[in-house]
């Protein structure tokens, strides 16, 4: 257990699945759900007063991405954003649609989808980084392509795509395609700026910077490039209808202008390294090097990883790979980057985040080492 902690609660390291709200973002939610709760869309000034805001938040969050130009379109989370860029994106014609193997399912399905539908969609493979194999994914590029999706940080491993680099492979190969990146494991979390990537749409969720859930946006560079989805009363320029989210919209935007990117990295780069120092000695542990020090996937040899979440849970969360494919066996992405099926049974996923000190991490890595020679001894 938390020694020092408040409440009487495990480490929490499964910050990559969801973070915990501030209470500042609660406050902003009640405010916006019992005082100025009017419709933004209505004709009244306490209405056009909230619709006001509505637009000074999308600049706030325009601002944070680094984009001079550009709209936001409020969404109901990623896995809305991801859809709309992708399907908002599709064409009639001989248009080809390009991923990469390391997406997450609310891009992967929908690449699947567009397969069974009949279109072109070439599927990327990873190199053993985590990485988008850059010279696959130049190779299938062509004036035919019609979208890349490649995200920024993979929510399994912690690798970071190269976005620049897939941005001038487009302009070299395809300067008329669209490029979408998920950036929910980056927003907030990586300091960047959309304008010098180059991106042309870009979704993020609010959940996982201490925000609330069901809330997200869609960067959309050129609005005029996109279809809507979802038919009803236009809102949000006609690509997103539906009364706006605002008590969450409004949440989402306080928890992104609380966030300190620099000052965070730092420290969580501090609390990654005093985590994985208590495995220096311990053969049986090893972990993917990748980028982000916010993730991290590390294997536990000759103990099963879903075992080994199971019986820290008291004391320690972490997790088996992402929340939204922990029900289904396996884990598509360890495998795409060539992981054997021994090390991917054995491997769990840990997430960090600012709340957590150098200390603490230390410490709840020092439960899971203990855990793990206990469960090896067993299993022997
Ligand atoms: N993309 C990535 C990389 C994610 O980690 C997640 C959340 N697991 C999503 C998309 C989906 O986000 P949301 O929960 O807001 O739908």
């Amino acid at each position: 257990m938390r020694k020092d902690a408040k409440l009487n609660c495990p480490y929490y390291l499964d910050n990559a699945a969801t973070t915990k709200m501030s209470e500042k973002c609660a406050q902003v939610m009640q405010n916006y759900a019992c005082e100025a709760f009017y419709n933004p869309s209505a004709g009244y000034g306490l209405a056009i007063s909230v619709a006001k805001e509505m637009a000074t938040a999308k600049k706030s969050l325009l601002n944070k991405l680094g984009a001079a130009k550009g709209d936001i379109i409020f969404t109901g989370g990623a896995t809305e954003s991801n859809n709309l860029a992708i399907l908002g994106s599709l064409r009639n014609g001989n248009w080809e649609y390009v991923f990469s193997a390391g997406e997450h399912p609310s891009v992967y399905n929908v690449a699947l989808h567009l397969k069974q539908l009949g279109f072109i969609a070439h599927i990327i493979p990873l190199q053993v980084n985590g990485q988008v194999d850059y010279e696959a994914l130049e190779k299938v590029l062509n004036e035919k392509t019609r979208l890349i999706s490649v995200m920024h940080v993979s929510n399994e491993t912690g690798a970071i795509n190269d976005l620049v680099k897939i941005n001038n492979l487009r302009n070299k190969y395809c300067p008329k395609a669209l490029f979408h990146s998920d950036g929910v494991q980056a927003f907030c979390k990586l300091l960047y700026n959309l304008d010098s990537i180059g991106v042309d749409l870009y979704s993020i969720s609010a959940h996982k910077f201490h925000g609330p859930k069901g809330v997200g946006a869609l960067y959309v560079k050129n609005k005029q490039a996109l279809k809507n989805i979802i038919y009803g009363g236009g809102q949000e320029g006609g690509l997103r209808s539906g009364t706006e989210n605002m008590p969450g919209i409004m949440a989402m935007v306080a928890a992104c202008n609380m966030a300190k990117v620099k000052e965070n990295y730092e420290h969580v780069k501090a609390v990654r390294k005093s985590f994985l120092d208590v495995f220096i000695n311990e053969k049986g542990v090893s972990f993917i090097e990748t980028d982000s020090p916010f993730i991290v996937s590390v294997s536990f040899t000759g103990v099963n990883g879903e075992t080994l979440m199971r019986v820290l849970e008291n004391e320690v969360i972490v997790s088996t790979g992402s929340a939204c494919s922990a029900k289904y066996a396996g884990n598509r992405i360890l495998q795409e980057i060539g992981l054997s099926v021994e090390r991917i049974k054995s491997s769990i996923r840990v997430s960090f985040d600012t709340e957590m000190s150098e200390d603490e991490a230390a410490q709840a890595g020092g439960i899971i080492l203990h855990k793990y020679q206990e469960l090896r001894e067993k299993v022997k």
